[in-house]
Order: structure tokens, then C-alpha cells, then sequence
């Protein structure tokens, strides 16, 4: 590890562990998982391109041919497991530290690793909303070899309950979204660019009501130089444990 990144982490802890801290998580946290990101290489998507499979007007135009695709997704994403950076953000929850954890990731892998305040600003794949009757069904109960699955309760058309392009973000998960940047002290922003409204604004909204933004990216961002204070360089997985362990040394002092 460079001096360098020691005393970032240091500072950071120092910060973050007074508590009331909200992280905003994006693909790059689940990248270890086995999820690839949209726009990054190998996986599914070099195989469909998101935009054509996850697109809502595709969806309605042909359900049974985004199912054959959605499907190989959803069970990807079904096997996945929580990384050391779910994990540890799960154990700063349990610590009290973090308040509220924002993810623009539909993987459900915050949840899987224990975390219960999470914002899914995308929807989960975790779950399937029948578009007839809105009920809610977990993905485990739907037989997937029945290409589109119809509704158990009207016989209707269920979707991954995910936002597809050409969908809104679900009003109350934006609405808490922003309630949480502008009330807490501190933001973790973890795997995520910055780049795609309407996260993008969520650093910004923070700092605005000044809170210290703190930025975990292999690279730096379009975030790092216009609302970041503290900016780790890394991988989620592997800067994530480190974090932890300097919050928890802080801590304890
Ligand atoms: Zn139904």
C-alpha cells in the first residue's frame, strides 16, 4: 500500500466513523461478484446489448424473446454472491456507522450480504412485478422454463422488477435518495462514475448540505475532481476491507 493511500484511508476513517454516513454503490462494487457492468468488457454483455434487452418498448413488443435473454441474466445475477465490499459495508451498517445504502445496482447483493436499509434506485431482478396486476413474486418461486412466466395470480406478463431503459426511477426511491444525501454527514461513494443521472446529482446534493464525500474508484471520475474530498484509489474489494479496519481502529480509540 503507498503512504499516499494510508493517510487517505486514515483521514477518511477518521470522518466516517463519527457514523451517519450513506453509501452509493454502483456496478464497480460488483464487479468481484461476477457482474459485469453495462459498458465494461466480457460477460453477458458483449452477448445483447442492454439497451436493446433491457428496453421496456422491446419488452412489450415481444416478451417471450426479452425473456430468453433475461433470463441467462437473471440467473447470473441469482448466483452471484456478496464480495469483502457488500461485506463490509454491511458491517459498518451493523456498527451504526451507515445509515442508508443508495445502489443504482439491480444484483441485490447489498441485501444478500445482510444489509437491510438499502435504496434500489434500478429495482432488483431479486423479483419479478406482474404488469397486469402488479403483484410481487421472487424471482426463486417463477419457473423460468415457462418463456414469458405468467402472473400465479391473474396469469398476466411479469417483468424482472428492475428499471428498464425508457422506464422512470421509481418516485419513492428517488424521493428517499434525496432525503439521505441531504441529511447525512458523510457520503461513500463506491463503484459508480457519477456519470448517469439521477445519481450523478446525489454527491453534489450531499456535499451542498455539507456532508464530506468520500470517492472508492479504480480511477478517478468525473466525481473526483467536482465533488469528491477524499478520493481512494482501488478496487471496492480490496479498499473496502482496509477502510473497515481503519474505521474500526478509529473507533475504538
Ligand atoms: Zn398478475
Amino acid at each position: 500500500m503507498s503512504d499516499h493511500l494510508k493517510l487517505e484511508l486514515k483521514k477518511a476513517a477518521n470522518k466516517l466513523a463519527q457514523g451517519s454516513l450513506t453509501v452509493l454503490s454502483g456496478a464497480g462494487i460488483s464487479v468481484a461478484s461476477g457482474i459485469r457492468p453495462f459498458r465494461g468488457k466480457g460477460g453477458l454483455w458483449e452477448k445483447y446489448d442492454p439497451e436493446v434487452v433491457v428496453n421496456i418498448d422491446n419488452f412489450h413488443r415481444s416478451p417471450g424473446d426479452s425473456w430468453k435473454m433475461l433470463r441467462e441474466i437473471v440467473e447470473v445475477i441469482a448466483e452471484a454472491n456478496p464480495n469483502p465490499a457488500h461485506l463490509a459495508v454491511n458491517v459498518l451498517e451493523r456498527m451504526g456507522i451507515v445509515r442508508s445504502i443508495i445502489t443504482q445496482n439491480v444484483d441485490g447483493l447489498h441485501q444478500k450480504a445482510g444489509s437491510s436499509n438499502v435504496i434500489e434506485f434500478h429495482g432488483s431482478t431479486s423479483r419479478v412485478i406482474c404488469l397486469d396486476c402488479s403483484a410481487i413474486f421472487p424471482i426463486a418461486e417463477v419457473d423460468l422454463e415457462l418463456i414469458p412466466p405468467p402472473c400465479f395470480n391473474c396469469g398476466g406478463l411479469l417483468k424482472p422488477d428492475a428499471v428498464f431503459f425508457g422506464e422512470a426511477i421509481p418516485p419513492a426511491a428517488l424521493l428517499r435518495a434525496h432525503v439521505e444525501s441531504q441529511q447525512c454527514d458523510s457520503m461513500l461513494v463506491i463503484g459508480t462514475s457519477g456519470m448517469v443521472e439521477p445519481a450523478a446529482s446525489l454527491p453534489a446534493m450531499a456535499r451542498n448540505s455539507g456532508a464530506l464525500i468520500v470517492e472508492v474508484n479504480p480511477e478517478p471520475s468525473w466525481l473526483t475532481t467536482t465533488s469528491v474530498d477524499i478520493f481512494l484509489q482501488g478496487n471496492a474489494e480490496e479498499i473496502m476491507p482496509l477502510l473497515l479496519a481503519e474505521i474500526k481502529k478509529t473507533a475504538e480509540q
